[in-house]
């Protein structure tokens, strides 16, 4: 690839390294315990790769988005545990809106990963429309009292989370973000949901009673709190696009291998033509797709809004990666659906990504919008 330079492949180069050597070896075990890999996190901040895009003034990087996706899809080649282990969504929206004082705080002890933060906005009543929580937050001298449960909230041990929650009935939106620490009196987590795939991600409850926050935890203004959110929501969409193009590049890998070396009436099933096309047409939908990812994240880079864009990578990288991982398992037939395939992990990986982070309905309206704007 001609436009990346030697700095960013070499970045690409140790995430590689790393994700065949270290993490490869215990993807299984990630699976069938569905423990996140503390070691494993803590290996991928020692390699200076928590903080790609938090600036050198921050102690990251200071790399754009490009390289991020890059190193992202890498990384989910082995698949979506590797993807996902540089994840720290978080630091955006602190970067972009945080207080100084915020930032202080924060900032370095995410790039170093020594600090975890998540967000928290999913409520029973509150999926894809975000707006409509119960969690409140109510003001009570230079501190606010939250209560309210949250729901699918990955990475459920982290240190930190932000938090949404209603902070005037009457205002439209009303809902303002809270950076909200586990030591705080009144947090507790729980719950452990059992899912298809993404094993490894501690996806669990939050719960605030009567939880005390101090009023400089406000992040972004008051009765703004989802503008926070929306902040880093476009980034937050290409990662999730790149893991989905990385696991879907290395489900076609593994499945076109077996191709080769799996013999059915006498030659190896890659001679026939049906499994040809099968591969031709996965083949197709990742450089696509690759095409997409790389596009926009070089948009964002420049500057340019990629609120559109991003949504169609999306959308269209994560379908993919579903058609994809499914195709693979057909091309390796029973050993496909076996743990020691490799390929059922995949499938099950990429069926969660069209859900995670808005699904593809949802990016389907944000692209609708752009086409059809409200008058
Ligand atoms: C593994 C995992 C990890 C997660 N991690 C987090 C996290 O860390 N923090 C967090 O806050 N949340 C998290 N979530 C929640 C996630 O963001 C939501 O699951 C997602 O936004 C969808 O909400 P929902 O599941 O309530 O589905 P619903 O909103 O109930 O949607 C159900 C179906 O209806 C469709 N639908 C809804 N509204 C419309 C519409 N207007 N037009 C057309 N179709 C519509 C949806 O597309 C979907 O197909 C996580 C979820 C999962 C599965």
């Amino acid at each position: 690839m001609t436009f990346i330079s030697e700095e960013q492949q070499l970045m690409i180069n140790i995430a590689k390294e790393f994700a065949v050597n270290e993490v490869r070896p215990r993807v299984k075990e990630v699976d069938s315990t569905d423990q996140r890999p503390q070691d494993l996190v803590d290996r991928v901040a020692e390699l200076g790769l928590r903080g790609i895009m938090i600036s050198e003034e921050w102690g990251g990087l200071g790399a754009g988005l490009t390289t991020q996706v890059m190193i992202v899809e890498e990384m989910a080649k082995e698949g979506y545990i590797s993807g996902s282990l540089i994840n720290n969504m978080m630091a955006l929206p602190l970067l972009k809106v945080g207080t100084q004082q915020q930032k202080e705080k924060y900032l370095e002890k995410l790039a170093a990963g020594e600090y975890y933060m998540g967000f928290a906005f999913t409520e029973a009543s509150a999926g894809s429309d975000a707006s409509n929580i119960q969690t409140t937050a109510v003001k009570d001298g230079d501190e606010w009292i939250l209560n309210g449960t949250k729901i699918f909230i990955s990475i459920i041990h982290s240190d930190a989370f932000l938090v949404s929650a209603r902070t005037n009935e009457t205002h439209p939106g009303g809902i303002s973000a809270f950076i909200v620490e586990k030591d705080y009196p009144g947090f507790s987590t729980g719950g452990h949901y059992k899912k298809i795939g993404l094993h490894g991600s501690d996806t669990g409850e939050l719960y605030l009673k009567n939880c005390r926050v101090p009023a400089e935890n406000m992040m972004g203004k008051e009765n703004k709190g989802l503008n926070v959110v929306f902040t880093a929501l476009d980034v937050g969409r290409m990662n999730i696009a790149a893991i989905a193009l990385g696991m879907a590049q290395g489900a076609f890998d593994r499945a076109t291998a077996y191709a080769q070396q799996r013999i059915q009436f006498g030659r190896p099933i890659s001679q026939f033509q049906a499994i040809q096309h099968y591969a031709a047409d996965m083949l197709a939908q990742i450089e696509v797709s690759r095409a997409m990812i790389y596009k926009t994240a070089q948009m964002y880079d420049s500057g340019e809004s990629i609120a559109r864009d991003s949504a169609i990578c999306k959308l269209y990288a994560t379908e993919m990666a579903c058609r994809v991982t499914d195709r693979a398992i057909q091309i390796c037939g029973g050993y496909g659906l076996t743990e020691d395939g490799e390929i059922e992990r995949y499938f099950r990986d990429a069926r969660v990504l069209p859900i995670v982070e808005g699904t593809s309905e949802i990016q389907k309206m944000i692209i609708a919008r752009t086409i059809f704007p409200k008058k």
